[in-house]
């Protein structure tokens, strides 16, 4: 296996055609101490979660997000009619929306993003998963709340 040898984790993406799953695995040599979440982990292949806490060795903690930031993009349609999560009515292809980045959400809830009176997103928080928007530019999770 190429790099195999190498003193250090890789990460892997992977796509699963079948189920659909898709996203980032830590792989490396088994004899390499390496903590998640505080656990050792022997495998040498661990797929990795929103918040996981890495540790290679004595070295420093690295964080593992899957959070995105909220970001205004042309409502792409759909095969059938979409409507906006908060005002519950109908979205344009093309319009400006915003897709909730929320963790729970998995991606498939949109708001009217900010256009004249209306601005749907910022309106409050997601009406699916809670998800507070705070001016669009921020991150919301930071490994300080592991600590707290
Ligand atoms: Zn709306
Ligand atoms: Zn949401």
């Amino acid at each position: 296996m190429p790099g195999f040898h190498l003193n250090i984790p890789r990460l892997q993406s992977f796509h699963d055609a079948f189920t659909g799953l898709a996203g980032w695995a830590l792989v490396w040599r088994r004899d390499l101490v390496v903590r998640i979440n505080g656990r050792r982990h022997g495998l040498g292949l661990r797929v990795l979660r929103h918040r996981d806490e890495i540790r290679i060795g004595d070295g420093d903690p690295v964080f593992y997000s899957t959070e995105t930031l909220p970001v205004v993009i042309p409502f792409p349609g759909a095969g059938e009619p979409v409507f906006c999560t908060r005002c519950q009515l109908a979205l344009e292809p093309g319009q400006p929306v915003v897709r909730c980045p929320g963790e729970r959400c998995g991606g498939g809830y949109y708001y009217h993003a900010q256009e004249g009176q209306r601005d749907c997103f910022n309106y409050g928080p997601c009406l699916v998963c809670g998800y507070e928007p705070t001016g669009q530019t921020t991150f919301q999770w930071t490994p300080t709340e592991v600590y707290a």
